[in-house]
């Protein structure tokens, strides 16, 4: 069972600051960490090795210090990382995203199952996973909350949808997100951490990819940020004292003043 994890480094912490030219997050020098919902793909993704044999290939798309993940997405039991990171890649919307992820899939070969977080803490679209299985031209399951049996290059899994769960199959390789009631991710054990000391992580670039320049990044990006503000908090609450039916018509007179009612 040939396994892809894509992981994203994502900020962990809400203190972000945001580059003033590109309307892009600056993600250098703050903490980052694994983006959350990307650690059951992985966790997922360990399990199916451990149940089925094979490998799991964690993957992400960053900057140079989104290496920190991909080694501890070894230390949690993925056998092998891969960092696409280029300068080219930096700003991508969700589909610039997608296509240099299929593109590095493409360059791996063979896969049976591609698994992606539910979606992101910063750009929170959930549009990765779906755009990747469309460029692969793959079946995609979203909020899949178990996975029940693989085999005879089918699968069949639960996902979760608003009135419960619906069950489906799929042939394989198929691209699938997870959604946290999927398992409890593991800590990493000692041995996963002295393998992720000395993991070699090779760094994919452009040429390695051999992409289409104007499809990656800011270049391939359908959708700009173009302004990125934090609201302003207005306190401007007021409290009506004495009956409620005063308070009530306190309330109506101020509607109305404001053309409200
Ligand atoms: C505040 C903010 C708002 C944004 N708004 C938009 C927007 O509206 N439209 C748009 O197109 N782009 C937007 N972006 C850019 C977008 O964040 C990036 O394109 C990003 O790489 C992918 O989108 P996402 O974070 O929404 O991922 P999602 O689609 O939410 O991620 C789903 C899953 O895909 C996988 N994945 C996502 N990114 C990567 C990666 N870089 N490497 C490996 N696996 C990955 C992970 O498994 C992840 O759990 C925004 C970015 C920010 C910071």
């Amino acid at each position: 069972m040939n396994v892809i994890v894509c992981l994203k480094q994502v900020p962990g912490t809400a203190q972000v600051k945001i580059d003033p030219e590109t309307n892009t997050l600056i993600r250098e020098g703050i903490e980052n960490v694994i983006n959350p919902f990307d650690t059951y793909a992985l966790e997922e993704g360990v399990r199916l090795k451990e149940r089925f044999g094979g490998k799991v290939t964690a993957m992400s798309m960053g900057p140079p210090q989104a290496e920190g993940a991909l080694r501890e997405a070894v230390s949690l039991g993925a056998d092998e990382a891969i960092l696409l990171s280029d300068k080219a890649f930096a700003g991508a919307d969700t589909w610039a995203t997608a296509y240099t992820l299929a593109s590095a899939v493409n360059k791996l070969g063979q896969y049976d199952i591609i698994i992606c977080g539910r979606q992101t803490l910063d750009g929170d679209t959930g549009q990765v996973g779906p755009e990747l299985s469309e460029m692969l031209e793959v079946p995609f399951v979203a909020y899949v909350s178990r996975i029940e049996e693989i085999a005879d290059g089918q699968m069949r899994v639960q996902r979760m949808v608003e009135e419960g769960h619906e069950v489906i199959e799929a042939p394989l390789p198929t691209v699938i997100t997870v959604v946290k009631e999927i398992n409890v991710p593991r800590l990493p054990s000692l041995r996963g951490i002295v393998k992720s000391k000395s993991a070699v992580i090779p760094v994919w670039t452009v040429p390695d990819l051999g992409v289409d320049q104007s499809r990656v990044g800011l270049a391939g990006s359908f959708t700009k940020v173009i302004k990125v503000f934090f609201p302003q908090r207005v306190c401007q609450g007021e409290i009506f004292q004495g009956e409620l039916g005063n308070q009530v018509e306190c309330l109506m007179g101020k509607l109305k003043d404001a053309g409200l009612v």
